[in-house]
Parts: structure tokens; C-alpha cells; sequence
């Protein structure tokens, strides 16, 4: 197979780009996607790290897809239909920042730890960042602050209007393919701009948490940054969004429980009610933060979706 692309960026990924560009163009002309004869083609996905042949200066065949890091699917665990075969919509993401501002609108951390919880299931690092950061705010953002990066979590504080803290989310995406998600309102489309004034207005990189897109593509695109790294557009955002996670991942999933686990008397302890619980014990011992464990029984009892 033939595949269209523009080049090789940083030596070794493909730019995905141009070749789903060709597949949408095939799409309006109503040619089916030549899938028989094109295995590799058909199982491609953006975020793919690839090999291929160069053929001439703006053609490569590629021969190999090379094992995924990471892939969000459009149908994930959960569904129904077990005869669906998942369409990836994004490989090799391994980062997610997922936006909060610290006033207009007031962060929402059970909104954060809903995130927090699909990253972990999907094992995809996330990176809290708290926008806005030029506006006054509660002291209790601060406190939110310092108890996600107790529990591990990057904190970044940034504004797009003063410039705080973009360079270190410059750095921070660096090398990295990463995904910007969180609430509407609270500055990712400013901080996509700031971080690539040519990009964000263009592309369909952004959208709000609920996964309501303006467009519907097949795949996700991925962009590259100017500083290096990539960001995902909105399919991504919509496939991490769908992300479905098994009540026995669950626990597991609140990084700070998983000293306790295998500690409750019962071994199959759901954590909500249970005696000789070890996490509820840690809760009321105030090892583990109260509104952390508010979250966890609020998605676990269904409460969140
Ligand atoms: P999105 O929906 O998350 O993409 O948010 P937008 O980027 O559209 O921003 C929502 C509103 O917040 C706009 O009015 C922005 O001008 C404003 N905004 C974005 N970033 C900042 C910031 O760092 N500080 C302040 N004070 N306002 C911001
Ligand atoms: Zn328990």
C-alpha cells in the first residue's frame, strides 16, 4: 500500500495527519477505503508509531505498526455489543492535564477526581493544572493543590493572560502526546493559544469535557507542538470521556487506597460500608482525605454517571 505523508517528525513518528486527510477525501468521493488489500492501513490510528519505507520524498509504504503503548478505543469495556470491533481513535497517549481554573468557574475537585480515575484505569499520567491563576481565589484551591501533589499528581498553576506557568507546561509537553481536558470556561482554548499562537483557532483541538465535539471524524488528529510533542484533538478528548471503568478497578484507581487494599477483613470489601474496612478506617483516621473518599463512593454508587 501507498500511503501519502508528509514526512518523518523527530526520526520516527509519522504524521498521521495527511494520511487520515487522504482517507476523508476518499470518504467524499464515496471510494471505499481500500481495507482488503491494505491490512496495515485499516488498523491504523493517529498516535501510531510506525515503519515504513521511504519511497521518494513525500511517499513511504509502511510495513509495521509497532506495539501501543496506549489506546483509546470508541467502544471500551463496557458496551453491549460484544461483536463490535473497537475503533482506535488514539494511540500512544500518554498524557493527560486536566484543567481546572481556580475562580470563574469555581474548581469542581469531584469533577477532577472522576478524571483522576479514568487516567489511572487507562494508565495515562495526568497532570492537574489550575488555570487562571492571575484571579484571586478560596484558600481552599491551595489546599486541593498541595493534596493532589501529596498523592503524586504534577500541579501546575497558569494563566494564560499574565503567561505564569507556560513555559513549564511547554516542558512539561515535551516529548510527550498529550490530551487537554476539563470543564468549558475554564481557559484551555487560551492556553492552547499561548502555548501555539497559529495553532488552536484552526483546529478542532479543544473541546469541553462532556465530549460534545464540533465535528464527528473517525480518528482523532494529533498536532505537533513547535516545542516538540503532540496534542490530541477532540476525539481523544471524547474516547478518554467514554472511558468506562470496572468496579474492581475502581479502588485501585484512588492511588492513595492502594496501601490499604488486601487490609479489609472481607476479601471482597467494596469499601462503602463494610466492617474492619482498612480504607474507611484510614478515612476516619484522616490519612486518607474525606472528600477523596466522598468521590470514590459517589462514582462507585453510580451517582457520577
Ligand atoms: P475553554 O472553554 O476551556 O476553552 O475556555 P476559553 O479558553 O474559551 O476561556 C474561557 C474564558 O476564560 C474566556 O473569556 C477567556 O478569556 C478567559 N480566560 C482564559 N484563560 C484565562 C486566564 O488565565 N485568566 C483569566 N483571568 N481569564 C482567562
Ligand atoms: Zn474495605
Amino acid at each position: 500500500a501507498r500511503v501519502q505523508t508528509q514526512n518523518v517528525v523527530g526520526g520516527r513518528k509519522l504524521n498521521v495527519y495527511q494520511m487520515r486527510r487522504a482517507e476523508r477525501e476518499r470518504e467524499k468521493q464515496h471510494k471505499p477505503a481500500p481495507e482488503a488489500e491494505n491490512p496495515i492501513q485499516s488498523r491504523l490510528s493517529a498516535g501510531d508509531y510506525v515503519k515504513f519505507r521511504k519511497l521518494d520524498e513525500h511517499t513511504g509504504l509502511i510495513e509495521e505498526i509497532l506495539p501501543r503503548q496506549s489506546e483509546l478505543s470508541r467502544l471500551d469495556a463496557g458496551s453491549t455489543d460484544k461483536k463490535a470491533i473497537p475503533q482506535t481513535l488514539l494511540a500512544n497517549l500518554d498524557q493527560v492535564f486536566i484543567v481546572l481554573a481556580v475562580a470563574q468557574p469555581d474548581p469542581h475537585f469531584a469533577f477532577l477526581d472522576r478524571y483522576l480515575v479514568i487516567c489511572e484505569a487507562a494508565n495515562l499520567s495526568a497532570i492537574i493544572c489550575l488555570n487562571k491563576a492571575d484571579l484571586p481565589h478560596d484558600s481552599h484551591v491551595e489546599e486541593a493543590a498541595s493534596l493532589y501533589a501529596r498523592l503524586g499528581y504534577t500541579v501546575v498553576w497558569t494563566s494564560a493572560y499574565s503567561g505564569q506557568g507556560i513555559e513549564g507546561l511547554k516542558a512539561l509537553l515535551k516529548d510527550h502526546t498529550s490530551l487537554f481536558t476539563g470543564p468549558s470556561g475554564v481557559g484551555k482554548s487560551s492556553l492552547v493559544n499561548a502555548l501555539e499562537p497559529n495553532m488552536a483557532l484552526r483546529t478542532g483541538l479543544i473541546s469541553d469535557a462532556t465530549g460534545k465535539g464540533r465535528h464527528t471524524t473517525t480518528g482523532s488528529q494529533l498536532y505537533p507542538l513547535s516545542t516538540g510533542g503532540w496534542l490530541a484533538d477532540s476525539a481523544g478528548i471524547r474516547a478518554l470521556a467514554a472511558w468506562d471503568v470496572s468496579m474492581e478497578d475502581l479502588p485501585r484507581c484512588f492511588v492513595e487506597f492502594r496501601p490499604y487494599l488486601g487490609e479489609c477483613v472481607y476479601d471482597d470489601c467494596n469499601h462503602i460500608d463494610e466492617e474492619g474496612c482498612a480504607i474507611i478506617q484510614a478515612v476516619e483516621d484522616e490519612i486518607i482525605d474525606e472528600g477523596r473518599y466522598r468521590s470514590y463512593v459517589r462514582i462507585y454508587t453510580g451517582e457520577e454517571r
